[in-house]
């Protein structure tokens, strides 16, 4: 991938003129940003964080921020709702969720360290209520704090851990929970005595001879200016989503349905200048896309087909599986089977085509325009397994199994087509953020494509490939989680070389 020729790395000369210099420079105010920065500045760093817009808060300030907690026997929240959690529960289930795409150490360390996560997170100011919301919803509609937001209860991770919610959101009625966290960053940041500077686009870095890492190099004001890194650099720019050069040349499949999900600069400009210091770049062909099919959840009672008329997945999985797996059709048509008693309009459906109404399945099937005996005898096997109360073909959880007897039937087109409900793109259907990036150790550190560590470089968040590897395995809430969280590792690092 040929780098934006925006991005330069300067050679440190006597015709550089630092503007000032600082123990740690933070390149990107959003979580990953702001928790390096925090952290770095507790250690005693002197900070600098350089963000393009006009104010810190990237996609974590607009996110719901759900972060995904747990294991030491629980999270202080999980806790009070009478759950508990294994630190090897949770790693089981990330594991399996990543299959050979995770990064074994990243999903111990972070499960090993993910209460205490919490608790720092709250002690931030950040409040949560003690209570959960047990059903299948995507965000909160109402003020509970604990949520599941993945795959736990269905098959094949409820066969393998045990299912426990880990989606922990702040306290709040409606969707703001990212603007919630980031208030609350913003304030502890602010005390912490770390500069800001808006509106100052990172171009770059500055090398010595050796190409050693001394500073970066950033736009302010339309002038090229230089600050002097003396510890570290840490780049928390987020991801490239809203880049069409690269997303058409790591995501080309993806690019074709799918619709950027993020903040206007998630442009790959902590990526590329990673790039340029010979950074190795991982799981770019990787991202988070999602079907949010529910709620409500009854319509998980249902079944999707594809156009032969053949199931494809658990019904019961979380949205960006069933998205995957979605995706993964012919052309990408999915449609839900869905009997009248379970059928009920919400936001998620209302503006999503009915392709077909009728009494018996061989009319649904004849009226949709499917061959004969493709939709009906899928529809009449399903039954068979509801009634013998196992899916013998996916496994769906007995609580979703449910004779489809009840006539009128429909089927709802959710191929990536059709799609208009809120959730997806008015024109091109699921909504995407990327999930790869930098490759990083569990400190921060970025590593070149030799394996080495790279002096001084550091980075989080969605500019690199951290915790969440697959959209097919992606739980709600590992990304704020992974961001944040490596981002306070980061910083930790950073500012004690
Ligand atoms: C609407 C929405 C809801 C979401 N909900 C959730 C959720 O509930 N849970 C979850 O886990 N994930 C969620 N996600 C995904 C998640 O919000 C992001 O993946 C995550 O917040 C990324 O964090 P980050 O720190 O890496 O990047 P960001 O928070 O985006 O921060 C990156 C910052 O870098 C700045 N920047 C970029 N380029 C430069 C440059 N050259 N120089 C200086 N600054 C630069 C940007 O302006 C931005 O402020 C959601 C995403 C969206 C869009």
């Amino acid at each position: 991938m040929s780098v934006n020729k925006k991005m330069i790395i300067t050679p440190e000369s006597s015709e550089i003129s630092y503007a000032d210099e600082f123990d740690v420079v933070v390149c990107g105010y959003g979580g990953a940003g702001g928790c390096a920065a925090l952290e770095a500045g507790r250690n005693g760093a002197k900070v600098l964080i350089l963000e393009r817009a006009s104010d810190g808060g990237g996609s974590t300030a607009l996110s719901s921020c759900e972060m995904y907690l747990g294991g030491s026997g629980g999270t202080s929240l999980q806790k009070a709702c009478g759950f508990e959690d294994s630190t090897q529960n949770m790693i089981d289930y990330i594991e399996l969720a990543f299959e050979d795409k995770g990064d074994p150490e990243k999903i111990k360390f972070y499960a090993e360290n993910s209460c205490e996560h919490f608790e720092w997170i709250r002690s931030l100011g950040v409040n949560y209520k003690e209570a959960a919301h047990l059903g299948r919803i995507v965000v909160p509609e109402s003020n509970e704090s604990l949520l599941y937001t993945g795959n736990e209860r269905a098959y094949p991770f409820s066969a393998s851990s045990k299912p426990v919610p880990r989606g922990h959101v702040p306290s709040h009625e409606g969707d703001f929970g990212g603007k919630i966290f980031f208030d609350a960053l913003k304030k502890e940041v602010a005390s912490s005595g770390a500069t800001v500077s808006c509106d100052s686009r990172v171009l770059g870095l500055v090398v010595d001879a050796n190409n050693s890492i001394c500073g970066v190099s950033y736009k302010k004001d339309n002038i090229i200016q230089h600050v002097k890194a003396k510890k570290g650099v840490i780049l928390t720019a987020g991801g490239f989503v809203m880049n069409d050069e690269m997303v058409s040349e790591y995501l080309p499949i993806q690019s074709k349905f799918a619709a950027p999900y993020g903040n206007p600069w998630d442009k790959g400009d902590g990526i590329q200048i990673g790039m340029l210091m010979n950074a190795n770049v991982i799981n770019m062909d990787e991202a988070f896309f999602g079907v949010y099919f529910y709620p409500p959840e009854s319509l998980t009672y249902g079944i999707f087909v594809n156009s032969s008329g053949d199931r494809f997945v658990n019904e019961d999985s979380y949205g960006a599986r069933i998205g995957y797996f979605c995706s993964q059709q012919d052309k990408q048509k999915a449609y839900l089977l869905i009997q009248n008693e379970d059928f009920s309009p919400s936001l998620y459906i209302d503006k999503l085509p009915v392709i077909a109404v009728a009494e018996t399945f061989e009319e649904l099937e004849k009226e949709a325009g499917f061959e004969p005996n493709t939709l009906s005898a899928t529809a009449k096997k399903y039954n068979d397994y509801a009634n013998a109360g196992f899916d013998k073909a996916f496994r769906k959880d007995p609580q979703w199994l449910k004779e489809i007897c009840n006539p009128p039937y429909a089927l709802i087109d959710y191929s990536f087509d059709a799609q208009r409900s809120p959730l997806y793109s008015q024109e091109t259907g699921p909504l995407m953020f990327t999930l790869g990036g930098l490759e990083t150790l569990k400190t921060g550190e970025v590593l070149d494509k030799n394996g080495e560590i790279i002096p001084k470089l550091f980075a989080a968040g969605r500019t690199t490939a951290g915790l969440p590897r697959t959209g097919k395995g992606y739980s709600s809430g590992m990304s704020v989680g992974d961001a944040t969280f490596f981002g306070r590792m980061a910083g930790m690092s950073a500012s004690t070389r």
